[in-house]
């Protein structure tokens, strides 16, 4: 459930119409909906309280907005980090480092002293010599790091292959058959304090199976753990609840998700922290873009070009995704066309032969569900600018952050003397 709806014949977020938001920002531009990301973060804490003593971290990476972050803040959650920018940004929207996990898989020496520094509440470390390093970092300053091992437990989980990170051959974790004797090993150092297991399989699940499987894996590894000597108090289950992106698509719910964590944790006695990201901030935002103009080819179809392209939302060239696309300000009829931004790359291209609310040049339109890996994977190709954001709050908005101009990036660029 989201706030953005039509009322009247045009389209609001929350109170406010989207026509207002382009007038006053202009286009294209990111639109998130606090009510959204509030109540998204409360049907995901309400429904994994069941499985005990919990922790939510926001997935940092999914929207690193210093408003959004805000917003995570005051409703209780901390934040999945995975690098030395998203630690920074975590820390500026008043997250408290104790509430601050730090992922990934090449954290650099100059990123672990920072959240040795800054204190942060749990590192998960993704190979031995990373954790030698960091246990060596940590002694060095007379620290001992809390830390949890992330495994790879060799699951499919179903997902597009560029965000597929629990199979074997991924680059993520530690393979599980080594992760046992790897973590006493680890166990042993004086700069870590080892306390558990993480596991994240991949993004935009569609089935709750492939989590079950890597859950009851994980568990088994901690009874494994346990019986060996070690000390677990601490299990991170990860992120990766999928959302519709197509109207009438279905997912697991977050409360089918909390139940099947609650029956498969029953009996571990360790607490659990969530890394949620998409399923929080996905559908709280959308993409506000205007049409340039629409051209006939060849083709079929129309082309209808609209001024946001790949380098303001890149997920259907990447990875070949789905955005809904609906008019503002709908009149009631319907044409099916191919839906492309304006950069000089085929890749560019939203939607092929879609059939979509008749539009024209001038119309506003949205692309839905665009909250999450939206804006934060923004680039400035063909030397466009990066896009800007607001948020909506009832009957008020903010920009929470600014276009950036191509005069902006280009201030940053200095040709040499040599060259003069
Ligand atoms: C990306 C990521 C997440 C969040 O994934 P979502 O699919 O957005 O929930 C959580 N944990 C880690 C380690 C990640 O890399």
């Amino acid at each position: 459930m989201d706030h953005f709806h039509l009322r009247d014949g045009v389209m609001y977020a929350e109170d406010v119409p989207l026509a207002d938001i382009a007038a006053a920002v202009g286009t294209p531009v990111y639109v998130y909906s606090r009510a959204t990301l509030e109540r998204h973060a409360r049907v995901f804490r309400d429904a994994v309280a069941p499985a005990g003593r919990v922790h939510t971290a926001f997935a940092v990476k999914s929207n690193p907005n210093l408003a959004v972050l805000r917003v995570m803040q005051r409703e209780g959650f901390g934040a999945d980090v995975v690098s030395g920018g998203e630690l920074l940004r975590a820390m500026a929207a008043g997250i408290a480092p104790g509430d601050i996990v730090f992922s990934g898989v090449g954290k650099q020496e100059h990123e672990l002293v920072a959240a040795l520094d800054a204190g942060v509440g749990q590192i998960n470390i993704e190979s031995e010599e990373e954790g030698v390093e960091l246990s060596a970092l940590a002694a060095a300053r007379g620290l001992r790091a809390p830390c949890a091992l992330r495994v790879n437990p060799d699951i499919d989980a179903g997902t597009h292959e560029k965000i597929s990170t629990g199979k074997r051959d991924n680059k993520f974790g530690v393979p599980n058959d080594r992760a046992v004797a790897m973590y006493a090993r680890l166990a042993a150092l004086p700069g870590l304090e080892m306390r558990g297991l993480a596991v994240h399989i991949g993004s935009q699940l569609s089935s709750l199976d492939p989590l079950e499987a890597a859950f009851v894996r994980l568990g088994g590894m901690i009874a494994e753990l346990r019986a060996g000597g070690c000390t677990v108090t601490h299990a991170d289950l990860g992120g990766g609840l999928g959302v519709p992106y197509k109207a009438g698509e279905v997912f697991p719910s977050p409360a089918e998700y909390g139940a099947m964590v609650a029956r498969v944790t029953r009996g571990w006695d360790t607490a659990l922290t969530f890394e949620p990201g998409r399923v929080i901030a996905g559908n709280a935002g959308v993409l506000l873009t205007r049409v340039i103009r629409v051209k006939r080819n060849a083709n079929r179809d129309p082309f209808v070009i609209v001024d946001a392209a790949m380098n303001d939302l890149a997920r259907p060239a990447l990875y070949g995704a789905w955005h809904d696309f609906e008019a503002v300000r709908p009149n009631g009829t319907r044409m099916t066309a191919n839906i492309v931004g304006p950069i000089c790359e085929t890749g560019d291209t939203f939607a092929m032969g879609r059939e979509i609310d008749a539009v024209e040049a001038g119309d506003l339109a949205v692309f839905r569900t665009a909250g999450a890996y939206g804006a934060t994977m923004a680039s400035s190709y063909n030397s466009r600018g990066f896009v800007a954001e607001v948020m909506v709050d009832g009957d008020r908005f903010a920009t929470v952050a600014d276009r950036i101009a191509p005069e902006t990036i280009t201030a940053a660029e200095r040709v040499p003397d040599w060259l003069q």
